[in-house]
């Protein structure tokens, strides 16, 4: 045996444990238990084409040869994307610590009040640079912001008598090219025309209900919008603006000109440009269109003892939930990242913040200047950060790139500069000198940045941001060292026990996937790099598209969608565009089953398809009948089925073959969700089931940490008849010959974390990712035997067995008085994350432990559960004074003087053996998510409250 194979690294179970649990499950072997739990008929007869496994040590020396083919040029861009300095301190405390980026969306608010915090430091940072009033918790990116910013002013035009059947949507040509892209393939299917030009001229035509402009412009021209938002506002046209957020430390916010949107990215706040993502974009808007926000929001309640708690705010309102009436599908973000960014504003600071505007803005005027002087036109009357040259482009570039600069080459004459926080005097000499020898011009140096503001008086900001306390206290390394682990330490993650969510998929994230992540030849390309300067990036990500077609059983990949819900609009547009190519405009019927996930019909509406809802059997299956008779129904406008494989009941469905047939049949194509591949790789395929497209959550089956709730990677997979329509990028080619336009700003989305399933394929290997497969069913079907009797499974396949998750059924305690939610608040007390809690049945528990965990901790979260089972039975309706509901139970609860519960303190917090040695403390009591709804707050105390005191 090859003691050094991944293999035994990733996978939980040991060889020794084996003969246990395929006893306890009642098989003789694996392959016996994997017979009664798939189809025969979808079973893939040979193994997976791909390279043979690498050990960890050959992994990383590959991709460290690798990424030597990425070659690390200054890099002026720009775009939307600047290199920033990610602060050692976050750096190794938050990005590199499994700490926080194994920790899981902050549904279970009590064991997550760091990162809550966290992100609430993110969304004020947000508020108060852009002068809004609510910020959000972050979004993928900021092309996609944009586009959120115009579905939120389409969805509260509808409020508005007047505008009720306006359509046109004004986007100035300053916005950047991809936001530009995004906002076209968002827009068609809604019923939104986009008008592109001037806003200088732009007429105010009561036709638009919205407008969206760029701040500042995409070659940095900096405008003053005050007259255009406010003759928008004569019109009733409600205006966005996409901002950079390290400007805004200077310029006069766009909240403050009248703004009812701002968004952008905040990549430039401690976070590595990564070759495109992942990155956090911010979304900010009024306290009035609250309830239209797209994402999750982070809001301040009070706990049961009346203490201060955070959880996530106005979950009714998330998006998804709505289903087919939800204006957005957001459901995964970027929570690692926008928890870097806020950590980047409390290590800086206000003044900090400040400086380093200055420093870039400095930096952008001494090189304006010292052109100037040199004979060199300098276009922009205006800016920040970035500067419009007039210059051969031809001759500038052969000398930059000879000098390993790169700059942004608008046209032939024209070429843009984007300073950033990392340019130093020095750097702006050789820029100097790049342009004095391609123009042969007598060279000159500058010995200091100049310190004049190249805008107008009335542009530069007057108001005070970020005075709480939090972005001023831990300046030094220690303070912030040791705030970040005073949260990280409230934070229940993967590092503690584990986090047996169904359909989310908490497995590992190996160390040796994630290191590569820290290596600057990875992690500082600019997504528009040229190409020859990314060949390792080229030859990481193609060979990635590769694995995943051949793991699909498909003919084509694309990796830019940045999240699940992302890549089920991208497939649905790419089907919509395959009909529309076949002359089938009017197809737009999906059929998706009931117990589909929220993004599913939320997608769908996004995509501009009319959702027509299947029936679910009984036993959890798809009520084929039923399905029969929509797919004929519709069968002259069919779209396509969404489905969901292994289903959202952890069940293989038998009928799957007959369910996919039926509706190439009718004409549609069939898109299977692909959040349940855990259970398939190596074993079946989407192709082999019949689907023609399919997403994969790279951040659930393929190892990427879910970081809090982001960043996620949603690539979709197709068949070949798909293949020419993939999502292009108007600044990088890519995609299928006659490509959409694009899903996500970035060409290949957030690209550097897919290094992360690029590692856990390659040194898996055939053997090894079967192997996973085997041991998910494994371990679920180990808990569901261990539980047997204590709890009923809801579903089970037509053998009796489970996939790679189960629903256990909770509903009957409420006999007792207890709710699932009370067993998820008590399952904190014994070390446990609680699994998913009313998904895809309210009232259930679905369990998925993955093949990561090991027999221990199995038999540990099963005890908790029988224990837990236990307390259930000795519940009483009549009295609410138990264990179950005073749950989860605090250290400050345990310490008072005086103890009042009818149960003792050991009962309540050790209520098992092993507790005692690995003990986690929920941080507080109860969270009131209904106090919390009631008084919205979502950003550290108001300024003035901090202005008061002092
Ligand atoms: C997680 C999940 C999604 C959404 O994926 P995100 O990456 O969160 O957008 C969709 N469908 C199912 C069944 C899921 O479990």
């Amino acid at each position: 045996m090859k003691t050094d194979a991944f293999a035994l690294r990733h996978i939980g179970p040991r060889e020794t444990d084996l003969q246990h649990m395929l006893q306890t499950i009642g098989v003789e072997s694996i392959e016996q238990l994997v017979y009664e739990t798939l189809p025969d008929d979808i079973r893939l007869k040979a193994p997976l084409n791909l390279d043979p496994a690498m050990t960890e040590y050959e992994f990383s020396n590959h991709i460290l040869q690798l990424g030597n083919k990425n070659k690390l040029f200054k890099t002026y861009i720009g775009l939307g994307y600047n290199q920033a300095i990610v602060p050692a301190v976050i750096q190794r405390n938050v990005f590199e610590n499994p700490g926080w980026y194994t920790a899981y969306t902050p549904y279970q608010a009590e064991i997550a009040q760091g990162r809550l915090e966290a992100i609430l430091n993110f969304q004020t940072t947000v508020i108060e640079l852009t002068g809004m009033e609510i910020a959000n918790a972050s979004l993928l990116d900021e092309g996609t912001a944009a586009a959120e910013a115009m579905a939120l002013l389409l969805d509260v035009r509808s409020r508005d008598q007047k505008k009720n059947n306006v359509n046109k949507f004004f986007v100035s040509e300053e916005i950047l090219p991809q936001t530009l892209s995004v906002l076209q393939t968002r827009a068609t299917p809604i019923g939104v025309e986009l008008v592109i030009g001037n806003h200088e001229t732009f007429d105010f035509s009561t036709e638009f209900f919205g407008a969206i402009l760029q701040y500042p412009g995409k070659y940095g021209q900096v405008y003053d919008y005050t007259s255009f938002i406010e003759k928008a506002a004569a019109n009733e046209i409600k205006v966005a603006v996409a901002a950079d957020i390290l400007s805004l430390a200077k310029l006069t916010p766009p909240g403050e000109m009248g703004a009812a949107v701002v968004v952008g990215t905040t990549q430039r706040f401690g976070i590595p440009l990564g070759y495109g993502g992942p990155h956090a974009a911010y979304f900010a808007t009024k306290d009035e269109y609250k309830r239209s926000m797209p994402g999750r929001i982070i809001g301040v309640t009070v706990d049961t003892n009346g203490n201060r708690a955070l959880r996530m705010a106005l979950q009714t309102r998330e998006q998804h939930i709505k289903r087919d009436k939800a204006t957005s599908n957001i459901c995964t973000a970027q929570v690692l990242l926008s928890v870097m960014a806020g950590m980047y504003a409390v290590y800086h600071g206000p003044k900090g913040l400040q400086y380093i505007a200055n420093k870039v803005h400095a930096a952008a005027a001494t090189l304006a200047n010292e052109l100037k002087t040199l004979g060199i036109e300098q276009v922009n009357s205006a800016f920040f950060d970035t500067i419009l040259v007039k210059a051969d482009a031809k001759k500038v570039k052969a000398v930059a790139e000879a000098n390993e600069v790169n700059f942004y080459y608008v046209d032939e004459n024209t070429i843009s500069i984007s300073l950033n926080e990392t340019t130093s005097v020095s750097d702006v000499n050789d820029i100097i000198t790049i342009f004095a020898e391609a123009l042969s011009l007598q060279p000159s140096t500058v010995s200091d940045f100049t310190e004049t503001n190249h805008y107008p008086e009335n542009l530069n900001r007057t108001s005070a941001f970020l005075a709480h306390d939090v972005f001023n206290k831990y300046h030094s390394e220690t303070a912030l060292m040791r705030y970040i682990k005073m949260l990280e330490r409230k934070d229940l993650a993967l590092n503690h026990s584990m986090i047996s969510l169904g359909s989310c998929t908490m497995k590992l994230n190996a160390a040796a996937e994630m290191l590569p992540l820290s290596n600057p030849n990875w992690n500082n390309i600019h997504p528009f790099a040229p190409l020859d300067q990314a060949q390792g990036y080229q030859e990481m990500l193609k060979k990635l598209e590769q694995q995943l077609n051949v793991i699909t059983g498909f003919a084509g990949t694309t990796l830019q969608p940045n999240s699940g819900a992302q890549g089920e609009y991208a497939g649905l547009m790419v089907i919509r565009a395959y009909h529309q190519s076949r002359g089938d405009d009017h197809r737009n019927i999906a059929l998706i089953p009931s117990s589909a996930h929220g993004t599913n019909p939320a997608s769908a509406a996004m995509a501009g398809m009319k959702v027509v809802v299947t029936k679910t059997l009984e036993n959890g299956n798809i009520d084929v009948e039923d399905l029969r008779e929509k797919a004929i129904l519709h069968k002259d406008n069919l779209s396509c089925l969404m489905v969901t494989y292994p289903s959202t009941h952890g069940v293989f469905e038998s009928a799957i073959k007959e369910i996919t047939q039926l509706i190439h049949d009718n004409g549609g194509q069939v898109y299977m969700d692909g959040a349940n591949m855990n259970a398939q790789v190596g074993l079946t395929n989407p192709a082999t089931i019949g689907a023609d497209v399919c997403h994969l959550n790279l951040h659930k089956t393929f190892a990427i940490p879910h970081g809090g709730g982001g960043p996620g990677v949603g690539p979709i997979c197709v068949a070949p008849q798909l293949v020419p329509f993939l999502p292009g990028n108007p600044v990088i080619p890519t995609g299928g010959e006659t490509a959409i336009t694009a899903i996500s700003a970035a060409p290949w989305g957030s690209a550097l974390v897919c290094l992360i399933s690029y590692g856990y394929i390659s040194m898996l290997g055939a053997d090894g990712l079967k192997s996973c497969t085997e041991h998910a069913i494994l371990n679920a079907n180990y808990i569901k035997e261990k539980l047997n009797g204590h709890y009923d499974t809801l579903y089970s396949g037509e053998m009796g067995r489970a996939a790679h998750e189960m629903i256990l059924e909770c509903r009957p305690f409420k006999q007792k008085g207890i709710e699932v939610t009370d067993i998820a608040k008590r399952l904190m007390d014994y070390g446990f994350h609680a699994p998913t809690v009313s998904f895809p049945v309210a009232g259930t528990l679905m369990i998925e432990p993955t093949e990561s965990e090991n027999l221990e901790e199995l038999d540990r979260f099963c005890d908790a559960m029988i224990s837990i089972r236990k307390e259930i039975e000795a519940a009483t309706i009549e009295d609410s004074n138990n264990v179950l509901k005073n749950s989860p139970h605090t250290l400050a609860m345990l310490t008072t003087e005086t103890w009042e519960f009818p149960y003792t303190r050991e009962q309540a917090a050790f209520p098992l053996e092993y507790i005692a040695e690995n003990k986690f403390w929920p941080s507080v009591r109860r969270a009131d998510d209904a106090f919390g709804d009631r008084n919205l707050i979502c950003s550290c105390a108001p300024i003035e409250a901090y202005m008061e005191e002092n």
